[in-house]
């Protein structure tokens, strides 16, 4: 088959019947026709359309053994021009979205690319382990398949010296073995675009945790028993006027109840093994590979921020003001660090021990602890230059009432009439101060583990001995051991 049409995902999802909570009730039907999924599943079907465009075929896919085409995302980079490949294809489909889709399907395509790469890993538990791997890999290409994935464990009790030691935890783990498979009982976080996938993928969270939780899998998003409860969405049923955003790209996010869930062993990464738990981040380049898709992304997402500031700006004409040009300095220096740090990882490449082109790491930590913690000063940046004009922004329906004309003759800016001030007005809004729009400032700042956790970890693993060397050598200081 290959690539899939944007009309072929919408009809496989719809087919899935997954079972999805939102606002007290089960979805059914067509998820593509309720209310609160229309939105993110159109932007998806047009993400899977602009790939079939002919002129793109060869930025966006490559061809498989079998002559058919898989999306780049599932490419295993070999040399650093197949890492700027790999880019490129991120960022187009970024540029069709704003850079606001966190969970483009690319996102997790690299990561089951990443896996399948070092999948000789799984043979230490089982063999077959391995083969599971590489038969999703090439179910997943041939398919094109999405997937959504939770790497985490409820929010209960974040204790530091707490242990879920109980016989029934929360978080999910094995209930049973059985000939067929495991039996998982528990919940799990956070499936953004959860149902809204083929498939959903299932690894432990770093090797934290009982090994009745360490397992890694995969399942078919309407695998019985297998629940995904939404938040309430932010696409309001309004039209693209009144909420630009959220109409169009918001991805849910859903905790994930496994009750009773029968994995088939066809479908077991690993089980019950701490080991694995912790090998599978750190001896593939899950870690580079994903952050190397993520801030491809975010470099295209800031440029559609720095976009809506500068409409802004020129609207009401202040671009004069020494304030508002600093503020625009900030985004510009932080978009052209988000380059400098993809291209530096890109240039700093060596192949993994799977012999996949792995971009440096280094560059890339920085970029995702830089940006984590440098976005949420986007929503102030907006607020501060958008100020009344933020609250300044009557809808669609206003436009369309005997108000217009006071609408015409008042809400006039300098550069643009009242109706188009107000579209780019409400862009703005709709990125730093609604419900999507702050959603957005969580997500960059929490999807990949949060600021502090980041952070620590950069500590943890820079190697820096040269430096420190080098000021004991300007000091001529001898006996000075570097610790932690
Ligand atoms: C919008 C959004 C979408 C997401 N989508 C997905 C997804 O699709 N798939 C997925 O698997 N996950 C997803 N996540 C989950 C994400 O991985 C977690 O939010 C992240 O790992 C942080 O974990 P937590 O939310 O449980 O926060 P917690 O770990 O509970 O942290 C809460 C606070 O406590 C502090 N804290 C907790 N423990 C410690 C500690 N040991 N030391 C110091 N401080 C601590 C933290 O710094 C933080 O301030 C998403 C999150 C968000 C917000």
């Amino acid at each position: 088959m290959g690539l899939i049409s944007g009309q072929q995902y919408i009809d496989r999802i719809n087919n899935l019947h997954p079972e999805i909570w939102i606002d007290g009730e089960q979805a059914k039907g067509k998820l593509s026709e309720h209310p609160s999924l229309n939105g993110i599943m159109k932007s998806k079907a047009n993400l899977y359309d602009l790939q079939l465009k002919v002129e793109k075929l060869d930025k966006m896919s490559f061809k498989l053994e079998n002559g058919e085409r898989a999306g780049m995302a599932f490419f295993p980079p070999k040399t650093k021009e197949d890492l700027e490949k790999r880019r490129l294809a991120f960022q187009e489909w970024a540029k069709s979205t704003g850079g606001l889709l966190g969970r483009s399907p690319d996102y997790l395509n690299t990561i089951l690319m990443t896996f399948t790469q070092a999948a000789e890993l799984f043979k230490s538990q089982d063999p077959k382990f391995c083969e599971n791997m590489r038969n999703l890999y090439e179910r997943a290409t041939r398919e094109d398949l999405s997937f959504t994935h939770t790497f985490v464990h409820p929010q209960v009790n974040r204790g530091r010296y707490y242990f879920e030691l109980s016989d029934d935890p929360v978080a999910a783990h094995i209930k049973e073995k059985t000939n067929d498979g495991l039996i998982i009982k528990g919940a799990r976080l956070l499936a953004t675009q959860g149902g809204l996938t083929d498939e959903l993928i299932v690894f432990p969270q770093g090797g934290v945790g009982e090994s009745c939780m360490a397992n890694g899998f995969s399942l078919p998003a309407n695998t019985p028993g297998l629940r995904f409860i939404a938040r309430e969405s932010f696409d309001y049923g309004k039209s693209n006027f009144d909420h630009p955003l959220g109409s169009r790209f918001d991805e849910l996010d859903s905790v994930i109840v496994f009750d009773d869930v029968l994995v088939p062993w066809e479908n077991v990464f690993f089980y019950e093994s701490k080991q694995l738990s912790g090998q599978v981040y750190s001896q593939t380049s899950f870690f580079p590979q994903t952050v190397h898709q993520v801030v491809s992304r975010c470099i295209i997402k800031t440029e559609f921020i720095l976009g809506t500031i500068q409409l802004m700006i020129h609207t009401i004409n202040i671009g004069d003001y020494d304030l508002v040009q600093d503020k625009v300095a900030d985004v510009i220096i932080a978009l052209e660090a988000m380059k400098a740090f993809v291209l530096s990882s890109e240039i700093q490449a060596k192949p993994d021990r799977w012999g996949t082109m792995t971009p440096a790491r280094e560059p890339l930590h920085a970029a995702l602890c830089y940006y984590a913690k440098i976005y949420p000063t986007f929503s102030e940046i907006i607020q501060n230059l958008g100020a009344s004009g933020l609250v300044t922004i009557p809808n669609e329906k206003d436009f369309h009432s005997p108000i217009r004309g006071d609408l015409d003759d008042y809400l006039q800016a300098a550069n643009a009439n009242a109706e188009d001030r107000v579209k780019i007005f409400r862009l703005a809004w709709d990125l730093s101060m609604s419900a999507f729009g702050t959603r957005q400032s969580l997500y960059e700042q929490y999807f990949f583990g949060g600021p502090l956790s980041l952070a620590k970890r950069l500590y943890a693993g820079y190697y820096r001995d040269p430096q420190i060397e080098w000021v004991k050598d300007f000091l001529s200081i001898k006996d000075i051991e570097p610790g932690s």
